[in-house]
């Protein structure tokens, strides 16, 4: 997958320390930052076993050791590095977690606001209003949920430029917030689950391009291209259609279309996530090669062998079958859906990889914890719900080598719990500690304020 996103944040936050990138004259280089994080327990890899009394040494926006012991000195002395030490002694500490389906531009608070002003705006199509609006939300949703320990988060659908901005304003270091990788607008057909052009149709290409709408294998050739063209991390179709947009949860797509839409994004090197309810809409796209399964509630047996022989990921978004209150729906179809069906337990339980994701703004950003209750309510044993929230998705991203586990070598991404997250996983609601790319972000259970990166050099 293209992780330019990704690599250019880490260029300019590494830039003030390269000593040879400062003109003649300029202000001297900033020295190298060292922070000794002292674990109580410290699940450095989910999936092994937690190890008590660790020091995780971070050098700039990397781990550069996991030592035994409190140690109050970097290993092989500090260099002339600032060196900090952070006490986390009686703290549970692991890698931060990820939230593989997140929406960053609305939640369902804020569309009941516009709702209720009279806004002309429909409140369930999860479109945020104005570009502003989505703009100023995505900045305030994006780091609610960097304090809720999500340091990377995937954006499956939003505004073609809001929460553009705000990903590369944070990759840059002039916003407080996750990694965020994004797929700009999902990819849909005409009247499908995702298509919000007006009606009449303008007939204006680039209208239907920049919502992601396209029939055919050409058009979905083309609005794959779109996306990736505005700067698209992941491309998201809409196979099905969806509660928010009423259109049923039958297929919409024709095969060629599928195709076209994975492969292409394939060929760009981004990965393809497909929101598919019905099985033949599920089985058509894992045929096909996607990535990911969102949602999945009707996922039969055939499609769990398929997942599991072709390793493709299903993200359950389970918080996202139990609409919140504030939608007022009684008996909503989507708990029953998800409840006959119980597609995430057949699926944990026949071995499919499961990569955690919520759903989060079609429910409160920063609740996505709630998630890890619902997997382990529903049979998931609570490493690997742990696991599936730092090393599946880390997988699922393509981002395995730089990020999901602590080990030398990866960047800095760390939360720490009171409490022990794999005797109750309710822990995880109260994220006490924060440190994305190696800058402490929530200490105490507090943001830090100001919390900012070294401004650029004049
Ligand atoms: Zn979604």
């Amino acid at each position: 997958m293209r992780q330019w996103s990704l690599v250019s944040g880490l260029i300019v936050a590494a830039l003030p320390m390269l000593a040879g990138a400062q003109p003649a004259g300029g202000p001297p280089p900033r020295p190298d930052r060292i922070v000794l994080l002292h674990a109580g327990t410290l699940l450095a890899v989910p999936g092994s076993s937690p190890q008590r009394r660790m020091t995780v040494v971070v050098r700039n926006d990397r781990v550069a050791a996991i030592a035994e012991g409190f140690l109050t000195e970097p290993p092989g002395g500090s260099g002339g590095a600032v060196v900090q030490v952070v006490d986390l002694s009686d703290r549970f500490v692991l890698p931060g977690l990820m939230d593989a389906h997140v929406h960053l531009e609305h939640e369902p608070a804020f569309n009941r606001r516009r709702a209720e002003r009279g806004d002309r705006y429909p409140p369930a199509s999860g479109t945020p209003g104005t570009k502003a609006e989505g703009a100023v939300n995505a900045m305030i949703y994006a780091r609610r949920n960097l304090a809720a320990g999500f340091t990377t988060v995937r954006d499956l659908g939003s505004d073609d430029q809001a929460v553009f901005a705000v990903r590369n304003a944070i990759n840059a270091g002039r916003m407080v917030g996750p990694r965020i990788l994004l797929a700009g607008s999902a990819i849909a057909v005409t009247g499908g689950h995702g298509d919000s052009t007006p009606i009449p149709a303008t007939g204006h290409d680039e209208t239907r391009l920049a919502d992601g709408t396209c029939d055919g294998a050409i058009e979905c050739r083309k609005a794959v291209r779109y996306q990736y063209k505005l700067g698209a991390d992941v491309i998201k179709f809409t196979s099905t259609g969806g509660f928010g947009s009423n259109t049923g949860l039958e297929p919409q797509l024709f095969g060629d279309e599928i195709e076209a839409i994975i492969a292409t994004a394939h060929l760009l090197g981004l990965k393809a996530a497909a929101h598919a309810y019905s099985p033949v809409a599920i089985k058509d796209a894992v045929r096909a090669g996607v990535d990911s399964i969102e949602h999945g509630f009707l996922l039969d047996d055939e499609g769990i062998a398929l997942m599991k022989k072709s390793g493709t990921f299903l993200v359950p978004t389970l918080s996202a079958s139990y609409p919140p209150p504030i939608f007022r729906i009684p008996d909503p179809p989507s708990v029953k859906l998800r409840n006959e069906h119980r597609a995430f337990e057949r699926a944990y339980a026949a071995g499919v990889k499961i990569a955690f994701g919520t759903d989060a703004g079609t429910f409160t950003h920063g609740d996505n914890a709630k998630e890890f209750g619902f997997m382990v309510g529903f049979g998931m044993k609570p490493m690997d719900a742990l696991r599936s929230a730092t090393v599946m998705t880390a997988e699922l991203f393509g981002i395995a080598a730089e990020a999901g586990t602590l080990e030398p070598g990866k960047l800095a991404d760390v939360v720490a719990v009171k409490g022990d997250p794999l005797a109750d996983v309710a822990t995880l609601k109260t994220i006490d500690f924060v440190m994305k790319s190696g800058v402490i972000a929530k200490r105490d259970g507090a943001m830090l304020e100001p919390f900012s990166y070294p401004p650029p050099s004049p």
